[in-house]
């Protein structure tokens, strides 16, 4: 008797805890933070260091984040990491943090403007992102590298950062809830992650270097309120998956870029600038990606 108690306490416990991971009763929230789609923004010289404007440049992007992390909170967060995405990815001062928030700062990192994401978290948000390399009205569009990249297609659909990143999130399971930046980014955000995703446009495009803005502090309360709303809905959103195989191409600006990469095994040039290759594994096609775009001289 003793011994059926045993076991069907050992049973209850294995199923109670199963049930517990199924559903990830822990609010766990993974924010990647890129800094051209930040309130205010519209220029480089905002995000660059070494600049007269940069120090506000960094001010505002702190500022969004907060923003995302009171919204993550007042959702039920229990833990929230933020990792900096831009350039250095040093641009969050830790002390200027919401001292909930876990900041990964500092490149490079292996999975890039997604490190310390993982099949624990719950939802992920990108906060200040861009839209990708070629899009009218759009705040510094570009992707991953203004110097280098022309375009990245992934089973022949060309991708911006956001689905890029989106795809790591959904490697591990994890949906990305709600995209920040300007409309044009807000907007292939809801083409590729789908319209159960929130979109806050925190500024409008007129070409690429001037934008009207929504003032800022009208700018922080939506992001607060759709990172409530969103994290209210994730059952919603289905992760966003690239099924292998997956076929990267590499467009690059210059042919020299592309002689550079077709070093590497395993790449093939489809034409005088453009690059492909296959990966069966997501995140290995993505880190091969990255040290394409690594090892290419600028322009
Ligand atoms: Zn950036």
């Amino acid at each position: 008797m003793k011994k059926h108690m045993a076991i069907i306490a050992l049973i209850s416990t294995f199923c109670i805890s199963f049930t517990a991971a199924q559903q990830k009763p822990e609010l766990k929230v993974f924010i990647s933070v890129d800094m051209e789609g930040i309130t205010g923004i519209v220029h480089g010289d905002q995000t660059t260091p070494g600049t007269a404007e940069y120090a506000d440049g960094c001010l505002w992007m702190v500022a969004d984040v907060n923003a995302a992390v009171e919204g993550a909170l007042a959702a039920g967060a229990t833990e929230v990491v933020v990792n900096d995405s831009h350039g250095s990815m040093r641009n969050i001062n830790p002390a200027q943090l919401h001292p909930r928030a876990i900041l990964i700062s500092g490149s490079p990192k292996p999975l890039s403007m997604m490190q310390g994401i993982d099949a624990s978290f719950s939802a992920c948000l990108l906060i200040g992102y861009h839209a990708k390399a070629g899009t009218d009205d759009a705040i510094l569009d570009h992707t991953i590298s203004g110097s280098v990249v022309r375009a990245v297609r992934v089973n022949g659909a060309e991708l911006p950062e956001l689905g890029l990143n989106a795809a790591i999130a959904g490697y591990y399971g994890v949906p990305v809830v709600l995209v920040s930046g300007d409309t044009a980014v807000c907007r292939q955000g809801g083409e590729i992650l789908g319209k159960d995703i929130i979109t806050v446009a925190v500024k409008e495009a007129h070409g690429r270097l001037a934008a009207k803005l929504v003032p800022m502090g009208e700018a922080r309360l939506m992001i607060t309120a759709g990172v409530k709303e969103a994290l209210g809905k994730v059952a919603l959103v289905k992760p966003f998956k690239i099924a292998p195989p997956c076929k990267f191409e590499l467009e690059y600006h210059v042919s020299a870029q592309a002689d550079m990469g077709v070093m590497i095994p395993g790449t093939k040039l489809i034409d005088a600038r453009t690059l492909g290759f296959t990966a069966d594994d997501y995140i290995q096609g993505f880190r091969m990606l990255r040290a394409m775009i690594a090892i290419a001289p600028a322009r």
